[in-house]
């Protein structure tokens, strides 16, 4: 069983269709209790990925204004190792970004083996607000789908374990995320009229997310739509997609490790018996 819906390559999913309040009947004090035992083990896991240095983990984080993405990040940085994690939010390009290709600035930011990269917003924007907005033709960001897919392959086939969320809000929700940020004094830094302007665009925006993820969910690269109208129930099923995916890697990373650790057991042995006087 699982928390969050998985695309499967080519899966047509209507956004209405999955509820973005849904709590799979758990109180908000178990899925707490649930998700504090997942971040010990993604702890440990994300350990192993570094010490291993076999794969890298690459997380995509997309959805609305006020969907959650700064949160998540928030959350999942207790489960995971500052020292050899990014955090990269991607805002509208510069003129210089722009006068490369699209995937220009996204590739230097992808992680080197051993590491994490948390994408806040992506190479996705590029067909969702540049298509609901006409920032660029049709026919160009009509190509990018396949661009996004052959880019992503490259990166699985460098060692890139790729994770996508959606986080799914409903429209009610931002609407009241929206009026908080209004009212309490902490959170008015994140106001901003446009985020009003961009919800008026909610349709065509459920229709770019959908196609992307018909698109561009593979088996290497695959989609999750997030239940997110509840925080603690988002940051539950994000983390329960992370671990389960790093979980199928433990056993290849346990030995990486081990030959590791016999290669320098070795190499140390050799270096004493040429030098036995070095004390
Ligand atoms: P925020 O996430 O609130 O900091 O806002 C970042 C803004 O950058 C959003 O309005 C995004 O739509 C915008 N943005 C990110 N990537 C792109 C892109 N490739 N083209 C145009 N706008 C973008
Ligand atoms: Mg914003």
């Amino acid at each position: 069983m699982s928390y969050s819906k998985k695309i499967d390559d080519g899966e047509k999913v209507r956004l209405k269709d999955l509820d973005p309040g849904y709590t799979a009947g758990l109180s908000k004090a178990e899925a707490e209790a649930e998700t504090a035992e997942l971040l010990k083990e993604l702890a440990d896991l994300d350990n192993l990925l570094y010490a291993s240095a076999k794969n890298s983990l690459l997380i995509v984080l997309q959805g609305l204004d006020t969907s959650g993405k700064d949160g998540t990040i928030r959350h999942l940085a207790k489960g995971i190792n500052l020292l050899s994690c990014r955090v990269v939010p991607f805002k509208a390009p510069t003129a210089r970004e722009m006068a490369q290709d699209f995937l220009w600035r996204i590739h230097q930011h992808t992680p080197p083996k051993g590491n994490v990269a948390l994408f806040n917003r992506s190479h996705y924007e590029d067909v969702l607000v540049v298509r609901v907005h006409d920032l660029v033709p049709k026919e160009e960001w009509s190509r990018r789908y396949d661009h996004i897919n052959n880019f992503e392959s490259l990166l699985a086939d460098s060692g890139t374990i790729i994770l996508k969320f959606f986080l799914h809000i409903s429209k009610k929700e931002q609407k009241k995320r929206l009026i908080e940020r209004e009212t309490e004094p902490d959170k008015g830094w994140k106001l901003e009229a446009a985020d009003w302007k961009e919800r008026q665009f909610w349709d065509d925006y459920t229709e770019a997310f959908e196609d992307a993820f018909r698109r561009c969910s593979s088996k290497r690269a695959p989609w999750f739509v997030i239940p997110a109208d509840n925080k603690w129930f988002r940051d539950l099923a994000v983390t329960e997609r992370i671990v389960k995916t790093l979980r199928d890697h433990r056993k290849d990373w346990e030995k990486a490790l081990e030959d590791r650790g016999v290669k320098a057991h070795r190499e140390i042995a050799e270096y004493r018996a040429a030098h036995p006087d070095d004390s």
